[in-house]
């Protein structure tokens, strides 16, 4: 365990290694970020700090392998305030810093131009001012000063990466992603264009494991991590909820949900997975707990650009959803039924099949088959080894290259004899 020591620089964070276990394999020993937070409820924050893979503080402590030491500036998270803590914006922004920095965003830009008159949406420090002593910086001005230096500029939460809830239709101000803000050219010291990780609030670990692969890239230890066409992780949006969800057995058997609380699909109160791309339900809401289908909820699209006014209303079924509901819940009942009669068989040793009966003191469970099932089993048996040799059967002599010979296993054994 490093030895760490109370930090003296202005600004700086909360702790300071003496030594790092984890430098070495690249040139950098840290790199900065700076977090701003635009229209934002700051539940990009909290989902942060409850990651796991890798945790913030393994980052920011430089125990991730070949990995620079993070050194993070956060509004929330600092114990500094005031001009302390804003030191070091300032030293970024005038191209002071010993080090890269990445840039990240949580909650909406905005458009401070709609404001009639001066004043600003969201702000975070001051300068002095003549007219009231101290005048507040916008974080838009943050960002036009920031974000052309950094070596990667970061979107975190649905609200930095599109607008969001904040940009919802009827908004006053011109709510927007950071992807809209800085425009279409923008591209980071380093030749990256904005990198988008949605959600609200997003996966934990989805950020902190995009910072480490960028890390590595940054390091020279590791290619740039594939980014989709949104600049989104490829790895983490690629499938829908839908694709990976824990109910997807229930929707393809037409088997819904009628109320909150039941275990099928959910698909008829409202779920929109089928069209999501979100890993929430592989990945679990923190530390592989939770996630949306995991616990009961429906998917209400909050990863998508078109979040929340193209899946409003909440809570009503999807439009489209009715045509596949309704097709899969015809074939489904087909599928379904002769799932449940393989499935009545599979729930029984050979034993039993021979003894026509089940041990079990529990009264749900029945002793002798029905002729139909007996005779559907059959069929099934038939099919299931018209191919291979079944279990138990009588199989020929085995010889093998030194002249050994395995003798022909009978079928049946002598409990089955003595029954007779
Ligand atoms: S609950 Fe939603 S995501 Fe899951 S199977 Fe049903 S429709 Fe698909
Ligand atoms: S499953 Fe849907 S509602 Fe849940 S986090 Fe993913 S996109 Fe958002």
């Amino acid at each position: 365990m490093a030895e760490v020591k109370p930090t003296s620089q202005a600004g700086g964070p909360a702790v300071e290694l003496t030594a790092n276990p984890a430098v070495g394999d690249g040139p950098l020993e840290k790199v900065y970020a700076f977090w701003l937070a635009g229209m934002s409820c700051d539940g990009c924050t909290i989902s942060v700090s409850g990651a796991g893979e890798p945790s913030l503080e393994d980052l920011l402590l430089g125990q991730v392998p070949g990995l620079p030491r993070v050194i993070l500036y956060h509004p929330v998270l600092a114990i500094d305030a005031g001009d302390a803590f804003m030191h070091n914006y300032t030293l970024a922004a005038e191209g002071k810093l010993d080090a890269p920095y990445v840039l990240i965003l949580e909650g909406s830009a905005v458009d401070d131009s709609l404001i009639r008159g001066p004043g600003y949406w969201t702000g975070m420090g001051a300068r002095p001012s003549h007219e009231d002593g101290n005048q507040v910086i916008s974080v838009m001005e943050w960002i036009d000063r920031l974000a052309p230096g950094a070596a990667a500029s970061i979107a975190i939460g649905t609200c930095a990466t599109w607008g969001g809830i904040p940009a919802a239709a009827g908004n006053p101000t011109g709510a927007m992603g950071l992807m809209d803000y800085l425009g279409k050219d923008y591209r980071s010291a380093f030749g990256l264009p904005v990198i988008n990780i949605p959600g609200c609030a997003p996966v934990g670990d989805n950020f902190t494991e995009t910072v480490a692969m960028i890390l590595h890239f940054l390091q020279g230890a590791g290619p740039l991590p594939e980014f989709d066409e949104l600049g989104r992780p490829a790895w983490q949006f690629r499938h829908t909820v839908h694709n990976r969800c824990v109910r997807g057995g229930y929707y393809e058997e037409g088997v819904f949900a009628q109320a909150y609380g039941d275990p099928e699909c959910l698909v008829e109160l409202g779920c929109w997975g089928p069209v999501v791309q979100c890993n929430i339900v592989e990945r679990g809401a923190v530390r592989h707990h939770g996630g949306c289908m995991n616990q009961g909820g429906i998917c209400i699209g909050c990863t998508m650009p078109g979040f929340p006014d193209k899946f409003s209303p909440f809570y009503t079924p999807a439009p489209g959803s009715a045509v596949s509901s309704t097709t899969a819940t015809a074939y489904g009942k087909v599928i379904r039924s002769l799932r449940v009669l393989t499935q009545d068989h599979q729930n029984r040793t050979s034993r039993w099949d021979q003894d026509q009966d089940v041990p079990s003191g529990w009264a749900v469970q029945r002793g002798s088959d029905s002729l139909l099932s007996r005779a559907a089993d059959f069929l099934y048996r038939k099919l299931q080894f018209a191919k291979a040799v079944r279990p138990g059967s009588d199989t020929p002599a085995a010889q093998y290259r030194d002249g050994f010979e395995v003798e022909p296993k009978k079928r049946g054994n002598e409990r089955a004899a003595k029954n007779k």
